[in-house]
């Protein structure tokens, strides 16, 4: 099946200009839409369709492109589908579930990562494509039609967002829209390593959804160590960015900041956080590191993340700290990393 016959990622306007239906039948494209907005994925299952449309429908036509082939489950809650893409590329999504029973869909925007950030298992893995809209969609519609109805959307799985920012308006304008799935803004959060010119750019044609930068430190020469955009978008024009993006979006910013055991929680990192927030309408997300297998770095411990938090919020920044979930089936942050089937190519089965 050809992918521009796909409809997971297309507006009730496209699937109409796609089945050339007439404006009498436009209703037809926006039954379509909505069915599939509700994890229908079987032309055979859209009961208000006449049948024999059902079916011509069924041979020219399909809803997803990809497919889940394993689903792991943690005590915790958090679930994990790894989704085979149509090109043989595969990528992991991820539920989370929080104290109070929400529930937040973690996806993947990219197959690998191209910003190659020194703590971070997908950015070890180096970058295979960008996600159409579509393959984004279908992992939020995955997860939903397993766990129930969602909550939120991160766009914090595999990848960097403002790299395919064309993908991800098209993925919200599909979720938000009132015709299909109907999210709200407020439940969607994107987050970037720090591309000044993507930040400017959602600042000015949106969409206006929560930003997260992960800042991981205020300390330019260790940043650029660990995470190498900051060669390219230092602090400084970070820092000016985000405050355009406040200001324009009259919204807060979340820094995250991955916490590495003896590399970036000295008094003098606090320090440096602290400067880099002053001026700024943000809050500060930190996530102790999971480990990942073959990267340097350790997790700090419970008492040592305690005082480095303390530190902040002394100074009367607003801290979270994000608990770890889903380690056991590698879905925490920065643990995501498969991006391709090869392995299982030889196999046949495995597909749930
Ligand atoms: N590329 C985007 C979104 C995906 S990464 C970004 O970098 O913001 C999502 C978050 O996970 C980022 O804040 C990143 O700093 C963090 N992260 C990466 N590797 C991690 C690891 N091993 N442990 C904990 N957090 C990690
Ligand atoms: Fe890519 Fe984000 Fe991982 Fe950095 S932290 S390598 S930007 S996914």
């Amino acid at each position: 099946m050809k992918m521009e016959n796909t409809l997971s990622g297309m507006l009730p306007e496209e699937i109409r200009a796609l089945m050339s239906l007439d404006a009498a039948e436009s209703f037809r494209s926006r039954q379509i839409f909505r069915w599939i907005s509700k994890g229908v994925f079987d032309f055979s299952d859209m009961t208000n369709i006449p049948l024999k449309q059902r079916e011509q429908m069924a041979c020219e036509y399909t809803v997803c492109s990809s497919f889940p082939r394993k689903t792991l489950q943690d005590p915790d809650g958090t679930m994990k589908i790894q989704m085979d893409l149509h090109d043989g590329t595969a990528v992991e999504t991820v539920l989370l579930v929080d104290s109070e029973g929400r529930k937040t869909a973690c996806v993947s925007c990219q197959a690998g990562c191209p910003m190659g950030c020194a703590f971070c298992k997908t950015g070890s893995l180096g970058f295979n494509r960008n996600l159409m809209p579509g393959e984004i969609v279908e992992q939020f519609l995955c997860l939903e039609k397993k766990a129930g109805k969602l909550d939120n959307i991160v766009f914090m799985g595999m990848g960097e967002p403002l790299l395919n920012l064309e993908a991800i308006r098209k993925t919200i304008a599909i979720l938000t829209s009132p015709e299909g799935r109907g999210l709200s803004r407020r439940r969607i959060t994107v987050s970037t390593a720090g591309i000044c010119s993507g930040i400017y750019d959602l600042a000015d044609n949106g969409p206006d959804i929560r930003l997260a930068v992960s800042l991981t430190t205020g300390d330019s020469a260790l940043r650029e160590k660990l995470m190498p955009v900051e060669k390219t978008n230092p602090l400084p024009e970070l820092k000016k960015a985000l405050a355009y993006f406040c200001k324009k979006t009259g919204g807060r910013v979340t820094l995250e900041a991955v916490l590495l055991k003896g590399v970036n929680m000295t008094e003098e990192h606090a320090d440096k956080l602290r400067d880099f927030c002053r001026g700024l309408n943000s809050n500060i997300n930190l996530i102790p590191w999971n480990p990942a297998e073959g990267l340097p770095f350790s997790r700090p411990s419970p008492a040592e993340t305690k005082t480095f938090a303390d530190s902040l919020r002394k100074s009367g920044l607003n801290v979270t700290v994000r608990h770890p979930r889903g380690r056991s089936i590698s879905g925490a942050c920065g643990q995501l990393g498969r991006t391709k089937n090869a392995e299982e190519s030889g196999k046949t089965g495995g597909r749930d």
